[in-house]
Order: structure tokens, then sequence, then C-alpha cells
């Protein structure tokens, strides 16, 4: 049987001159401005991790990430995509899509990178990590260039 799940996650921008990197999808994205959070704020991983709990059943970002994050000073969110891909059990991961919303960075030059990176992380085919980005003109603070939104779905392959 084929399922589907999405998952959501936002962040606001830092301050001025804060040196935070700003990284999607485990890319760090040069010349940006970084997201404020505990963690590297990496929103792409959040949601996707958020998507992963969607196929699952198990939530990971919350509790868990803060306590391997607070207690245990993992900040790097790939080590949360890898805790959630251990509660996948016999799902077999098909197919991500990714949505970003944000004016600020423009998407289209990195575009490939992120693809090529959550790819690798998933050891998923290139074709089958898709990624979009709109400003939404502008109507949202995301768009307004105050922090950047993502939503992933994540479908796979479950044994009924
Ligand atoms: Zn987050």
């Amino acid at each position: 049987m084929n399922i589907s799940a999405i998952g959501q996650d936002s962040h606001c921008f830092e301050q001025d001159g804060s040196t935070k990197p700003l990284l999607l999808g485990g890319v760090v994205i040069k010349g940006a401005r970084g997201l404020k959070g505990n963690s590297d704020a990496d929103v792409v991983l959040h949601a996707l991790v958020n998507a992963l709990s969607g196929i699952s059943g198990e939530t990971v970002l919350g509790k868990i990430t803060d306590e391997m994050c607070l207690k245990h000073g993992i900040t790097n969110s790939r080590a949360y995509v890898e805790r959630a891909l251990a509660t996948l059990g016999g799902a077999r991961l098909m197919h991500v899509s990714i949505s970003l919303e944000c004016r600020d960075p423009k998407i289209e030059p990195v575009c490939r990178t992120i693809r090529e990176s959550v790819a690798a992380m998933l050891g998923l085919p290139l074709l089958h990590v898709c990624l979009t980005a709109t400003s939404g003109e502008g109507l949202t603070a995301f768009g307004r260039g105050e922090g950047i939104a993502a939503l992933v779905i994540v479908s796979a392959e479950v044994k009924s």
C-alpha cells in the first residue's frame, strides 16, 4: 500500500549582525541570514522530520529533538532526520516533495544542491526529491522576508 504524509515547519530570521549560517536541507546557503532556533534551525529538515512522523505515527520533532538538542547538544538537524528514519520500520520511502515560502534567499540557484543533499540523506534518486519555492506575492511574513516556511510531503510504500 502507498501512503503519503505532510510535515510543516517555520522559523524567523536571526537579527542583524548574527553570524549563524542558514541551512536548508543540510546545505549552507552562502550570504544568507540564519534562522532563529536552538538547533541549526534547518526548516526543510524539520518539516521533513514531521512528514516522516506522519508515515510512522511517532512524533520526533519536539520532545525527542529537544532532548537531543538541549540535553545532549546535538544541533545538527541531520541527526533528527536519522532519528525519524529509525521510526519507519518496514516503510520504504518513494518520493519527497518540498515547498518553501520565502522572499529570501532566492531558492532557484541552490535548488539542485538542496535536492541532492536531501536525496543523499534519504537514499533516494534525485528525481524523487523535488523542491519548489514561492514568495506568495508577499502576502505573509515569509513572503515579506521575515522568515522561511516549509511544507514537505513524503510518499512511502508500506506492507499492508
Ligand atoms: Zn524547526
